[in-house]
């Protein structure tokens, strides 16, 4: 008797419509490469690298060693008032390999963690130099930054909300960018939008700057289906911040990493951040890890107090976990072994025009792109939003296809080591499924 020959309910599972989930299972056995093998032996070309994670590719024989080594050296050491040198290493590469003076990194166990632990550091920042009226934090519509209250709050997505409030106070939210009336098929940055950046101008002028801790934004918003900066938005972001002595963070959870063919979006689209976040593909999904990278002038006012009191009282047990580490470790030496920012960086020009040959089916309302990353945006049924993209998703699965989506939205992020027969493979499948989608 298999597990799905009984009642199934004791699996409560994230993100997910379980009861209708359980009638139809999707079950993965392994993954290799590109490739996951479901229970009953169908091979799935992964086109979303897990869920944004699995840049390297699955199973990494590298990184694989490396946990496997670390697993019978140390499987846990304190992360409080101990440290185990693994952690002070990794810390050490990631602040080489982020731009700028982010220079030191905290060390959480997912997105949702690194998200509130930045928000949390940027309201101790402000009070630490004086300004504990600065509290208030801005995100924007749209933005997704994880399911922990902080996150929720400055996020823009309704439906991950609307059951939990209330949510913080001294939260608000500048305007989403996405406009398909200008910027539909854009290739790359879209070219209208900037002017939304004038917004947070709004805000100072509503709430004053000497109230605002800051601002934070996914450079390119993913969740809410591949929302790529219009051209000199960010860098108006920046200036407003540094006019008004707001700081910037950056959610990069989804962008760090290669997945814009650059470490990460600040150092693709030269736009400086305070502070920035990441999880997912810092350990290339293997072991769940997060971390906020933190500018120098942020860390240096936190470490002006008496030198033997906690300068944030703040993290949690598993941070800087010995086998997260051994895995980050091993994963940047795999990105920088085989080039794989290099390798996003030279597919993006293939990949673009793949992807918007799908602009040819009649319910396609818009493909946007960047880097390795991609979405197909179609047109929502009438009362049935969502369901034109879950039947391509089921329609994907039998074809041996993963995808992800949103609402109407396909989004589309396969492992950097992605070939371009298998680019093809994905174009090829959404296009015949796309033909039968009415
Ligand atoms: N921020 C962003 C931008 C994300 O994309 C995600 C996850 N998709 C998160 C935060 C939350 O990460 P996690 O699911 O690891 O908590």
């Amino acid at each position: 008797m298999t597990v799905f020959d009984k009642d199934t309910s004791a699996y409560w599972m994230p993100f997910t419509p379980n009861r209708a989930f359980k009638k139809n299972p999707r079950i993965i056995e392994s993954a290799a490469g590109m490739y996951y093998t479901t229970k009953d032996g169908q091979q799935i070309l992964d086109g979303c690298a897990g869920l944004w994670c699995v840049n390297a590719g699955h199973g990494n024989d590298k990184i694989n060693g490396a946990i496997k080594s670390q697993v019978d050296k140390m499987t846990y050491s304190p992360a409080f008032q101990a440290g185990h040198s693994l952690a002070f290493e990794f810390a050490e590469r990631l602040a080489q390999l982020f731009p700028g003076d982010l220079n030191h990194a905290f060390f959480t166990n997912s997105g949702s963690e690194s998200v509130d632990t930045a928000l949390k550091i940027a309201r101790a920042y402000q009070k630490a130099r004086g300004k504990p009226e600065k509290i208030k934090l801005i995100g924007r519509e749209k933005g997704y930054h994880g399911v922990n209250f902080g996150g929720l709050s400055v996020g823009g997505i309704m439906p991950n909300r609307q059951a939990f409030g209330p949510l913080l106070s001294e939260v608000d939210h500048l305007p989403h960018t996405h406009d398909l009336s200008k910027n539909a098929f854009s290739e790359g940055q879209p070219t209208h939008g900037a002017d939304k950046a004038e917004r947070l101008l709004d805000l100072i002028a509503l709430h004053g700057a000497h109230t605002i801790a800051a601002v934070i934004v996914e450079p390119m918003a993913g969740s809410a289906g591949v929302l790529v900066p219009p051209v000199g938005y960010l860098e108006r972001l920046r200036e407003i911040c540094s006019a008004h002595d707001i700081l910037l963070i950056f959610d990069e959870v989804i962008t760090a990493f290669g997945r814009l063919g650059d470490s990460c979006a600040a150092a693709r689209f030269n736009v400086q951040p305070d502070l920035i976040t990441t999880a997912k593909g810092l350990t290339n999904g293997a072991v769940p890890m997060g971390a906020v990278m933190v500018s120098d002038r942020v860390h240096e006012a936190m470490m002006t107090g008496p030198e033997n009191m906690i300068e944030l009282f703040h993290g949690y047990t598993y941070s800087g976990h010995p086998l997260a580490c051994a895995a980050g470790i091993a994963t940047l030496d795999v990105y920088g072994q085989e080039d794989l920012f290099g390798r996003a960086r030279d597919l993006a020009p293939y990949w673009q025009k793949a992807i918007h040959s799908l602009k040819r089916h009649d319910a396609v309302i818009d493909v946007r792109n960047i880097g390795l990353v991609g979405a197909i945006e179609l047109q929502p049924r009438e009362d049935k939003a969502g369901e034109r993209a879950f039947e391509a998703y089921l329609k994907a699965f039998d074809a041996g296809l993963l995808i992800r989506t949103t609402a109407d939205i396909i989004a589309l992020s396969p492992p950097l080591i992605i070939s371009e027969e298998q680019i093809d493979f994905i174009t090829n499948t959404l296009d015949d499924i796309l033909a039968t989608i009415q």
